[in-house]
């Protein structure tokens, strides 16, 4: 998976400045991804509204010349919405600002999604010659609406807002048929062990590299997805935890304590896993290892290719992650 392509800057300086009323405490920061602030638009704008349920997307798209029709593009951010309220049951957020600017290039290139006085913004910038091959490969979309799910939170669980966005961007788009199985582990088999700790670390909360933010982040969701299924025998998952995470009214809008919120989700599902995690990984170099994971799961990389084993003990659970879902009534 290509996040390679994010590196860890100073983040939120200007976010934050924007948004006093909104974000009171200076450590407070939300799902932001760390790139740089998009210049100001070019040329005037086309403006359209993108109803996602009852969710109202307020799509505005620079007036540049994009290959791509504005309906192909106004396409996609429908489409990228769908596969996110699929995941949580509903669109998240009941209003959001999504702005596309264009840069010459030939794909999707960068995101962000900030908390703003005049709401959730989300900025993409698209290659003026994408295709539409790139905009169903492209990820990026997916993983800034799935930012405005969770709550803004202090900083240092900065870890666990991309982690979030990292993993369930790889899994909602399996329910919904836009990656393969198969694609899915082959993704995680190569970033996971990014996120494993090297010397020096301290914990999840406290160790700010790009490798335990993001891939960090998205083995702490991975764990806890597993053994929820695990430990409720199936009946329930990590989507339902970040479901009721929603239902109870958090969105990036809202400033949370971590712990609240790993709580509402535990809740739900029964089993406290996540708060549990949570205290083990938040300030220790953990997890040691996944390969375990993989074992368990039955699940390998071999020349490029995914080699799984049905005898394994967890196979269940692996096959039940990446299954097709049904569409919510959008
Ligand atoms: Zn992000």
């Amino acid at each position: 998976m290509p996040l390679s392509r994010r590196s860890l800057l100073p983040i939120l300086a200007g976010a934050l400045a924007a948004a006093p009323r909104l974000l009171r405490a200076a450590d407070v920061v939300s799902a932001a991804s760390p790139y740089k602030r998009l210049p100001p638009p070019e040329q005037a704008s086309t403006n359209t509204t993108v109803m996602v349920g009852e969710s109202r997307l307020e799509l505005s798209i620079e007036g540049r010349p994009f290959d791509l029709s504005t309906d192909t593009l106004t396409g996609w951010v429908q489409h990228s919405a769908e596969i996110v309220a699929r995941y949580y049951g509903e669109f998240p957020i009941p209003e959001a600002w999504i702005n596309l600017r264009g840069a010459r290039g030939i794909g999707v290139m960068t995101g962000q999604a900030n908390p703003t006085t005049n709401g959730a913004v989300v900025n993409v910038l698209v290659g003026l010659s994408a295709t539409p091959d790139a905009l169903a490969r492209d990820w990026i979309m997916i993983h800034e609406l799935i930012h405005l799910a969770f709550p803004s939170v202090h900083r240092r669980h900065q870890w666990l807002t991309e982690g979030l966005a990292t993993y369930v961007e790889s899994i909602a788009r399996a329910q919904a048929g836009a990656l393969t199985a198969d694609q899915v582990w082959l993704g995680f088999l190569d970033g996971m062990p990014k996120g494993l700790p090297r010397a020096g670390d301290k914990g999840l909360d406290y160790t700010p590299t790009w490798g335990r933010t993001y891939w960090g982040g998205a083995l702490f969701c991975l764990l806890a997805d597993v053994n929820i299924r695990a430990q409720s025998n199936g009946e329930k998952s990590l989507q339902d935890g970040l479901r009721a995470i929603c239902q109870a009214g958090y969105h990036m809008m809202e400033i949370a304590e971590v712990r609240d919120v790993l709580r509402i989700a535990d809740d739900a599902t029964g089993v406290p896993v996540l708060s549990k995690q949570y205290a083990e990984m938040r300030a220790k170099p953990l997890p040691t290892e996944v390969d375990s994971t993989w074992r368990s799961l039955g699940v390998a990389a071999r020349d490029g290719n995914v080699i799984y084993d049905d005898n394994a003990p967890q196979a269940d659970i692996r096959r039940a992650l990446t299954q097709r879902a049904p569409l919510v009534s959008a």
